[in-house]
C-alpha cells in the first residue's frame, strides 16, 4: 500500500490513540517504519506538528530530552520517573482555581496549566 501525507499523518494518530506511552517522535517512526516503506523521521517529525497544530494530540515538554506525545487531549497531570524517563497519567482532579490565581498575580491571561510529578516508578523501586 502507498502511503502518502495525509495517510501517514492518520497512522501516526491511530497508534496514539492505541498507546498509553507518551511515545517521542522517534518511537513512532521506529513503529511505523516496516509498514510504512517511505516514511522518515522527519516527516514524523512534520505530521506530528500538523497534528498538534490541529489540536489532535498533545506535545509535553518537560525539560527531558525529547518531545512526547498523546492524543488524550482532555487536560491531565502526569508522572515522570526520573530513573527510566517513564511517563505516565495521574488521576488526579484538576486544580481549577489555579489559574484565576496566577491571573491574578500577573498582567497575563491564563489558559492551561501542566503539571508534572517527578520520582521513582513502582517498577523501579523493585
Ligand atoms: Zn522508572
Ligand atoms: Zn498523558
Amino acid at each position: 500500500m502507498n502511503y502518502r501525507g495525509s495517510k501517514q499523518r492518520e497512522r501516526i494518530l491511530e497508534l496514539l490513540k492505541k498507546t498509553h506511552s507518551h511515545p517521542t517522535a522517534d518511537w513512532l517512526y521506529m513503529t511505523l517504519k516496516g509498514e510504512i516503506p517511505n516514511l522518515s523521521l522527519g516527516t514524523v517529525y512534520r505530521n506530528l506538528k500538523i497534528l498538534v497544530e490541529q489540536g489532535l494530540i498533545l506535545k509535553l515538554s518537560f525539560g527531558s530530552t525529547f518531545d512526547r506525545f498523546e492524543a488524550k487531549i482532555a487536560p491531565h497531570y502526569h508522572l515522570v520517573c526520573e530513573n527510566c524517563g517513564v511517563v505516565d497519567d495521574i488521576n488526579m482532579p484538576q486544580f481549577s482555581q489555579i489559574n484565576a490565581k496566577a491571573e491574578k498575580l500577573t498582567l497575563f491571561k491564563i489558559v492551561r496549566h501542566q503539571i508534572y510529578f517527578f520520582g521513582i516508578c513502582d517498577k523501579c523501586l523493585g
